[in-house]
């Protein structure tokens, strides 16, 4: 029984202390990369044989790291990860990478612009570059306003699940067409693009919300990249329903749309909801509302990289 006891509580007591004796601690394990999501077990040797590693990270809340040295990484950013047994200790770097890149179109912008540009790259068919957008019947909230508080709260909860976002715009009054704004998330190397939208119909009882792809036969678009929008569009559409209770009126193949059209990657319109009518108006305001909106367009997007 006593030996027992005491194979039980030496090796805990040998390895608890770490003498202020001369040495040191080397990683023996160790990255300097790790993406969102993963996990990698660091290992670390004492000069002092029995020491017990002591592992830390400067900032629990892009990474955590557990007893057994596993650094488990949540956002993007640098962490520094220390093994440490008394006063001896040794850091490393760690960048955590975005599990995806995912570009975010607020539509519209504070003023129209109606001078045209081609619908698609090589086009001869010309649009306005950027189009008003519609309004709230019964708050008066401009679409633009609400696209973009969308975008921003979007945003936030993605980077909190470990992707990186970049945004085409973060204020209202700017002046940048819909083909600039795919260029420019194409050119920033985004995985997919979310362009967000909400509708205006003369039929106020209409609601729900609807998302927009491109076909396999736009002369504009690649197939792969078209076939993986639609995939996309289910996805995102279908997780922002379920959070949101707002009605699925499923995904609507469009070649008309420019910001698809230029897209180089994976691109949905998501039709958010009805601002002309006033229920669904007042409902796409209210912040309990916005939160289910932006947690179910998160969940589709996990979906769709799963
Ligand atoms: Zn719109």
């Amino acid at each position: 029984m006593l030996m027992i006891i005491f194979t039980l509580i030496f090796p805990y007591i040998s390895t608890q202390t770490c003498l202020a004796t001369p040495g040191n601690i080397r990683f023996t394990h160790k990255t300097s990369k790790l993406k969102a999501g993963t996990s990698f077990l660091f290992q670390a040797a004492s000069s002092h044989s029995g020491d017990r590693i002591h592992w830390s990270v400067s900032n629990p809340s892009l990474a955590t790291i557990n007893k057994s040295g596993k650094l488990t990484a949540k956002k993007v950013g640098t962490v520094n990860v220390t093994a440490s047994c008394g006063n001896r200790k040794s850091t490393t770097k760690v960048t955590i990478t975005p599990k995806k890149i995912i570009g975010i179109d607020a539509g519209h912008q504070k003023k129209g612009n109606s001078s045209l540009e081609p619908i698609g790259p090589g086009a001869s068919k010309k649009k306005a570059k950027v189009s008003s957008g519609t309004q709230g019947v019964a708050t008066r909230v401009n679409e633009y306003e609400l696209n973009l508080a969308i975008a921003k709260k979007l945003k936030s909860e993605l980077e909190n699940r470990g992707y990186a976002v970049i945004m085409t715009r973060t204020k209202h009054n700017v002046n940048i067409s819909n083909s600039q704004r795919s260029k420019l998330l194409n050119d920033a190397g985004c995985d997919i693009a979310i362009r967000l939208h909400a509708d205006g119909s003369t039929n106020s009882k209409r609601t729900g919300a609807s998302a927009l792809y491109t076909s396999t036969s736009n002369p504009y678009v690649k197939k792969s990249v078209s076939k993986k929008s639609k995939t996309l569009a289910k996805n995102v559409l279908g997780a922002y329903c379920k959070k949101t209770k707002i009605k699925n009126n499923g995904i609507v193949v469009r070649d008309d749309l420019t910001g698809n059209n230029f897209s180089k990657i994976p691109t949905i319109v998501l039709e958010m909801g009805f601002m002309s009518n006033a229920k669904e108006d007042r409902n796409m305001q209210k912040s309990s509302t916005q939160k289910n909106m932006v947690h179910g367009i998160a969940n589709g997007i996990d979906q769709y990289f799963k």
